[in-house]
């Protein structure tokens, strides 16, 4: 980056995990940071998160693994089943050729580790509570507007990470098109060790045709993280009570677990088009994590990926000669990685859910497979390291 666009902060929109974790990978290389995050206060929903090892090394080589590990269940293999009879089809192991865990864990969790080290950093600064309202290019940057709880105020920005997740307003004023819906809903829901309905160890995901469901430990274990994933029509958001129905014929251990949450919470997944751009207002403002590109939870990886762009994006701008240098090359970096996860995204859609009787062909290919055979499928994934000098 020149001279002038290193004197200035960085500001970033959204204090989700993407913005979060980039604030703290350019604060580690030297950037000055200015977040923007238009909740008042810091709350994450109820809900859990698993991170491969991907996602992992870089929060390790940002200081946060033991702080993690303290709060995250480590597990070794995500068992796979059916959906009516529970039977084990195979199990993947997860853990990556270098030993680097794979950690479920509440999302809350996480938010306070990442929080906990912004506000180590002087180099940060949070601001909550302030709603970026409009961009508009100005001489020598962007000009920004925030509504906050002491009324409009303006910024001068040089340069602008978007990190405001599926729903981008900034994607919205820059006329992007829309996310738009799936056609799937994910409920989410936990249930409590001491509740009842005993959940298997570890993480599970059940097949069944056009649904999954998977549940993994959080809160150190105390509690069970649940999600279902089935094809959202009209009134199914009006009609949590109608879940239990509609899995009511599935293994017993996601039956009961149904009944132990009680009210799940509904989340229609909306996807970001592939060709969305990322870079925009002369390479004033890029797009990172879900805002830039979501997709649908299937490979367990938006948040993944959000902080590998975080790794990427600041090892770009310490090293390139420009502001444009460096996005150019962290486009070029993520474009083919992140098409990469969203084929094998769309190939997990298909097998998971595949009808009966090719269900069946897919639980003998899969039983015939060896563990190592498995991992290797997901080496490229897993393997990821972040630049060598992050
Ligand atoms: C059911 C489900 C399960 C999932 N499971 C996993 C998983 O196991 N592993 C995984 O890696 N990923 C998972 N994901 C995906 C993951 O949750 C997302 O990819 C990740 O949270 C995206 O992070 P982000 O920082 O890009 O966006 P967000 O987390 O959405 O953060 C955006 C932030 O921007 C703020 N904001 C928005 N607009 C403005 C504005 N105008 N001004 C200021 N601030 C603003 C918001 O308040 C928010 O805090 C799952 C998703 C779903 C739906």
């Amino acid at each position: 980056m020149s001279a002038a666009d290193r004197a200035r902060p960085i500001t970033i929109i959204g204090a989700g995990i993407g913005g979060l974790t980039a604030a703290l990978a350019l604060a580690d290389r030297g950037f000055a940071v200015e977040i923007f995050e238009r909740a008042p206060q810091m709350q994450e929903v109820g809900a859990g998160l698993q991170l491969s090892p991907n996602a992992l090394r870089v929060l390790g080589r940002l200081g946060l693994m033991k702080d993690l590990l303290v709060h995250g269940t480590r597990a070794r293999e995500v068992i796979l089943r059916r959906a009516f009879t529970g039977r084990p089809i195979a199990s993947v192991p997860v853990v990556a050729s270098d030993g680097m865990p794979y950690v479920s864990i509440h999302r809350a969790d996480l938010q306070a580790v990442l929080l906990r080290a912004v506000d180590r950093s002087p180099a940060i600064t949070l601001h909550l509570g302030a709603t970026l309202q409009a961009l508009t290019p100005a001489r020598g940057g962007l000009d920004l507007w925030f509504i906050s709880g002491e009324g409009r105020h303006r910024l001068q920005a040089s340069l602008v990470v978007g990190a405001d997740g599926v729903r981008s307003s900034i994607a919205r004023r820059l006329g992007l098109a829309a996310a738009t819906p799936s056609g799937a809903i994910a409920w989410r829901g936990y249930v409590s060790r001491d509740n009842g309905g005993g959940p298997p160890p570890g993480i599970t995901a059940w097949l069944g045709p056009r649904r999954h469901a998977v549940a993994y430990p959080i809160s150190g274990g105390r509690e069970t993280n649940l999600v279902l994933i089935e094809p959202m029509k009209r009134m199914t958001l009006a009609d949590p009570a109608g879940l239990a129905y509609r899995f009511r014929s599935w293994d017993r251990d996601v039956t009961s677990m149904i009944a132990a949450a009680g009210d799940m919470t509904g989340w229609p997944l909306n996807v970001v088009p592939p060709d969305r751009p990322w870079r925009h207002l002369d390479d004033r403002l890029i797009l990172i994590g879900d805002a830039a590109h979501a997709m649908l939870p299937y490979a367990a990886q938006g948040a993944g990926m959000a902080i590998e762009d975080a790794a990427v994006l600041a090892d770009a701008l310490a090293r390139a000669p420009s502001r444009s240098a460096a996005l150019a090359h962290y486009e070029a970096e993520r474009r083919p990685r992140i098409a990469k996860v969203r084929r094998r995204v769309a190939f997990h859609q298909r097998v998971y859910h595949l009808p009966w009787p090719l269900n069946l062909a897919r639980d003998a290919a899969l039983s015939l497979r060896s563990p190592d055979s498995l991992r290797d499928d997901l080496s490229w994934l897993y393997d990821w390291s972040p630049p060598r000098r992050f």
